[in-house]
């Protein structure tokens, strides 16, 4: 009896274990696959002047079709891709996917649009980074300027001298460079002085209760403020109603984004949203 008991317990423990191994063997080798059959999608969000609304640029952010999970989010799958090392090969694709389309905004609208790509650490550190990026750029035809990488403060927290070295490479290379969700990653802010960073990104979650509570308010008031006194060019991310956009104007902040603006969306929703926006101006 006490034997038969011990040994249920072990083998309901066991299967338990091998489930979750089991899940991301099976994700990872989904991944694997879901290059060669274009499984993956970019979705686009604008980013625009805060103070007239109009298009400056937009953010590229990923999208997995999966046939057997169906849509997948990046929160979902970009760890793993992470850990794996497979957001190389993904992460390259979306350079090269992200600055053609770019150019084929350009055809559309008639001037520049940027785009901005999320860079995670692993793929920062391979030694062949600098030159992904640059062949992106030369592929396409995309001038250096009109394509922003976005970094995490966890990426500067490692702060070693090849993180300094590839920064300063790109930066040369004329290419921007943002902190992304800014003020989460309990980072010294003594890199803003150091590194060659183009923008601040304020994370969403400050921008979010910026009418509700006044320590945001304030926060996000001295992030702009440090910002400009620094040089820097800032964005608001989560930006979903209006009287947050009269805030932000208000505090001087450059640009805005986010769903009251537009969610992020497939490439032929965002081409309609350039060709109606450019004729509204025009
Ligand atoms: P992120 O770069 O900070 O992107 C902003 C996230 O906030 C996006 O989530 C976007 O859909 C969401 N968002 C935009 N506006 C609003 C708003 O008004 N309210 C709220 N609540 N959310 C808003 P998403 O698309 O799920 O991406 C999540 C994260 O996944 C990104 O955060 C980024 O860190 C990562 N990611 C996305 N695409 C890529 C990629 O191509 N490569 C890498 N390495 N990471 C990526
Ligand atoms: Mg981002
Ligand atoms: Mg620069
Ligand atoms: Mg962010």
């Amino acid at each position: 009896q006490a034997k038969h008991k011990g040994k249920s317990s072990y083998a309901h423990f066991v299967p338990e274990m091998t489930e979750v191994s089991h899940d991301r063997l099976q994700m990872e080798s989904r991944m694997r696959r879901a290059l060669d059959q274009n499984e993956f999608e970019l979705y686009f969000q604008p980013i625009v002047q805060t103070d007239t609304g109009a298009l400056s640029s937009a953010e590229a952010l990923i999208r997995w079709n999966s046939p057997s999970m169906g849509m997948v989010m990046p929160d979902r799958f970009i760890p793993l891709a992470e850990e794996t090392g497979l957001i190389i090969p993904i992460g390259e694709w979306v350079l090269q996917e992200a600055c053609h389309k770019a150019m084929k905004w350009r055809e559309i609208t008639g001037t520049n649009v940027g785009v901005s790509v999320n860079v995670s650490p692993r793929q920062f550190r391979d030694p062949n980074f600098s030159d992904i990026v640059l062949k992106a750029l030369e592929s396409s035809g995309l001038e250096a300027e009109y394509l922003e990488l976005e970094i995490t403060e966890r990426l500067i927290l490692d702060n070693t001298i090849e993180t300094a070295e590839i920064l300063k490479h790109l930066d040369q290379a004329g290419i921007r460079l943002s902190v992304d969700d800014f003020g989460t990653g309990y980072s010294a802010l003594s890199y803003l002085k150091s590194y060659p960073f183009d923008t601040l990104k304020i994370d969403k979650s400050f921008v979010q209760d910026v009418l509700k509570e006044q320590d945001d308010a304030s926060l996000v008031r001295a992030i702009i403020n440090m910002a400009h006194s620094l040089g820097l060019r800032v964005i608001a991310e989560g930006v979903e109603e209006e009287a947050q956009t009269h805030f932000l104007q208000h505090e001087g902040c450059d640009y805005s984004q986010g769903y009251f603006y537009s969610r992020p969306v497939p490439e032929e929703a965002f081409e309609k949203w350039l060709r109606t926006n450019h004729r509204a101006k025009a």
